[in-house]
């Protein structure tokens, strides 16, 4: 993502979220200002805004900093680094759970989402910044071995397993997951009331200290500003969009979401997927997904599921919100005109 891009997103964040007033009447967190830090990590920029202990921050960025040795798919100490190399491995709870639960993801969304689309989106040069057009026959020899089904873990033991010639990788989920945790934590340590938000991986836990909900912004696919502001408590709010990473050779852009039946970038008319639901790693892996899948199949997924809500931006601009979001979404500048709302009969 580019570093204009990954402030805009950050600064939303801070400023949507600092901007209510606190009201004594909601209780004695209403009084506080809240603790807050601002690192980078997972090739991001992360903030965590807390109401409570300070010393949170540290545990909250210490989990962070554990994940992300587990499971970046680069570093050579990590989980999936060993798994990738030697086709087998003894997992951590955590590594082994995040894989057993994005596999579900995978077989949920029919493959949109596939975890072992990795060879393919490093011969793009997505991983390194290297970027290039891989020829057809390139292509074809790499999707020969893209197959979630292939990739085989059990949660009890951690012992995980890959077919020869197949690497993954988890960054279509790891923020979410990673979200999820440091809710987790932050609530058992008897805080009620946060922010966290994971270089535009927005999750909140409860609503704001004066019991109004946090208001999140949601990034304008075409520009550096907003597409409008959702209103949540206690949910998550993730996008996926062509914008984050991309590069242009011939007149061509090409993005960093590819569709495994292709092995090419996700063309399916959808510019941004968000998607807002309770648990942070679905919101992930589903945004990710549903950008492959197009705004048809996106919204039959929908149909059947009672888990998440749904923005869709087409590349004419048109905005298509899910019902659930109808009552909090307010949509900024021209997003409002073409406003398309779906209701599920
Ligand atoms: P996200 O930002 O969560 O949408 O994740 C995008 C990242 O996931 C990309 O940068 C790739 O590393 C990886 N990726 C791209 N396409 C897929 C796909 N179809 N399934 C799983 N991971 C993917
Ligand atoms: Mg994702």
């Amino acid at each position: 993502m580019r570093p204009i891009r990954l402030l805009s997103l950050l600064l939303a964040a801070l400023l949507l979220t600092g901007c209510a007033k606190t009201s004594p009447a909601a209780g004695d967190e209403a009084d506080a200002s809240p603790a807050e830090a601002v690192f980078f990590a997972m090739d991001t920029v992360m903030s965590l805004t807390v109401y409570g202990e300070e010393s949170l921050l540290d545990d909250a960025q210490t989990r962070v900093s554990e994940l992300e040795c587990l499971l970046s798919v680069t570093d050579e100490g990590s989980e999936i680094y060993a798994l990738n190399h030697a086709g087998s491995a003894a997992l951590s709870a955590d590594t082994a759970e995040l894989l057993a639960r994005s596999l579900e993801l995978c077989a949920r969304t029919e493959g949109a989402l596939d975890i072992s689309v990795y060879p393919v989106v490093r011969a793009w040069g997505f991983t390194t910044g290297e970027y290039a057009v891989p020829t057809r026959e390139t292509l074809d020899g790499l999707l020969s071995h893209v197959d979630h089904n292939e990739v085989s873990v059990e949660t009890e033991s951690g012992r995980a397993a890959l077919e020869p010639g197949m690497e993954i990788d988890l960054g279509s989920v790891a923020k979410g997951y990673t979200g999820d945790r440091l809710i987790d934590l932050l609530r058992s340590s008897g805080v009620s009331s946060a922010l966290v938000n994971l270089g535009g991986n927005v999750q909140a836990l409860g609503a704001k200290p004066d019991g109004t909900p946090w208001r999140i912004a949601v990034q304008d696919p075409f520009g550096e500003g907003y597409l409008g502001v959702l209103e949540v408590t206690d949910q998550a709010v993730i996008t996926s969009g062509g914008y984050e990473r991309y590069f242009e050779e011939d007149g061509q852009i090409y993005w960093h979401i590819i569709d495994p039946a292709s092995g090419r970038p996700a063309q399916t008319g959808l510019v941004s997927v968000t998607v807002v639901g309770d648990c942070g790693l679905t919101c992930d892996g589903l945004s990710t997904a549903l950008f492959v899948m197009g705004r048809e199949r996106a919204e039959e997924l929908w149909r059947g599921s009672n888990d998440f809500e749904m923005i869709l931006v087409e590349e004419d601009g048109s905005v298509i919100l899910t019902q659930g979001l109808e009552g909090c979404f307010s949509a900024l500048g021209d997003y409002g005109e073409g406003l398309e709302v779906i209701c599920r009969d």
